[in-house]
């Protein structure tokens, strides 16, 4: 008897999804022809799909037909200003080779003909189709990280979050941007980059990163107001939303309440530094021993002041000794 063999007959047969299946399921949770679509996905959860990454892609491009547009987010690496000391291979921008990190999807895209890459050194996205242009347009190393969501806005855009869970990625930053709470904390990030002439120059950016734990929280409150379609897209759990009135939203909440953003991290340097420049420590609901006792947050703002230029030495014991307080007091 041959018990390799029939283990290997009796196995499963795994479910491939085809491209017409995948059109189904774009349909079925509000994708049309014409859309303007973003699209931000877990591949993985997608499923086994016939014909890889790029059957995907055409499922998407046949979904919205001619003259729909499809945009994807080709985000690169970036590394902490004062740590990078000087242009390396390897680290170098350039928009038409550095792969994105966002996943197979997105960078196969990326290197479809007919796709256009923004060239904004660390959050550039990818668009093709009728409005790609508008869309990538401008967006270089002088304009606003993610204002390519508030174009998708404009032109009433749809989202599509593929197996995220409730991460609505990209724009949940551009919310914060609108709500003026992303450039608050100088934690400047970068990388080096040939500009249009060809010169190789270090950008920096202050509004590129952001602590965004707490932005799931507005998934229930966005399926309130009525604004999330949910769906499978194969075997992902999905969600489709208009992005104008999904920013609006999210704009909306932060703007009113900056400590919708904080998270409870005694170390996120990005959240105790928001508050403390923007003293919100009286407006916090049920506010952490670090968020309401003094020495602490003067602990916090002098370690966090070291942090923000690199040097991390020190920090360690400062989190302990805040730990220590937070059980005596
Ligand atoms: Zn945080």
């Amino acid at each position: 008897m041959n018990i390799g063999h029939e283990s290997v007959s009796e196995a499963p047969e795994v479910r491939e999804i085809s491209k017409s299946q995948l059109i189904r399921d774009f349909k079925k949770i509000g994708a049309k022809e014409g859309d303007c679509l973003g699209v931000a996905l877990s591949f993985r959860s997608v499923g086994r799909v016939e014909g890889g990454p790029d059957a995907f892609i055409d499922a998407l491009l046949d979904t919205i037909g001619p003259d729909g547009t499809l945009m994807m987010n080709s985000y690169t690496r970036f590394y902490q200003v004062p740590q990078i000391k000087s242009p390396r291979k390897g680290r170098i921008f350039d928009y038409r080779s550095t792969p994105t990190w966002t996943g197979l999807v997105p960078e196969t895209f990326r290197k479809r003909p007919g796709t256009i890459r923004s060239r904004h050194p660390l959050s550039s996205i990818a668009a093709t189709g009728k409005l790609a242009a508008y869309l990538t347009k401008g967006h270089d190393e002088t304009a606003s990280s993610y204002s390519p969501y508030s174009r998708l806005a404009k032109i009433d855009g749809k989202m599509l979050y593929i197996g995220l869970g409730n991460d609505l990625v990209s724009m949940r930053h551009e919310a914060q941007s609108l709500a003026g709470l992303l450039d608050v904390v100088p934690l400047e990030v970068g990388i080096y980059y040939q500009d249009g002439k060809g010169e190789l120059k270090l950008f920096k950016s202050k509004d590129t990163y952001a602590c965004i734990k707490k932005l799931k929280d507005f998934v229930p409150i966005i399926k309130n107001l009525g604004l999330v379609n949910d769906g499978m897209i194969g075997d992902a759990p999905s969600m489709l939303v208009p992005v104008r009135e999904t920013l609006n939203a999210m704009t909306k909440l932060l703007k009113e309440d900056p400590t919708l953003n904080l998270c409870d991290n005694v170390t996120c340097i990005w959240c105790r530094e928001l508050e403390r420049r923007l003293n919100l420590y009286n407006t916090i609901r049920n506010p952490a021993l670090f968020q309401r006792n003094r020495l602490a947050i003067s602990l916090i703002a002098l370690v966090n002041k070291h942090r923000l230029k690199g040097r991390h030495r020190g920090a360690y014991p400062i989190f302990k000794t805040i730990d220590l307080l937070d059980k005596v007091l």
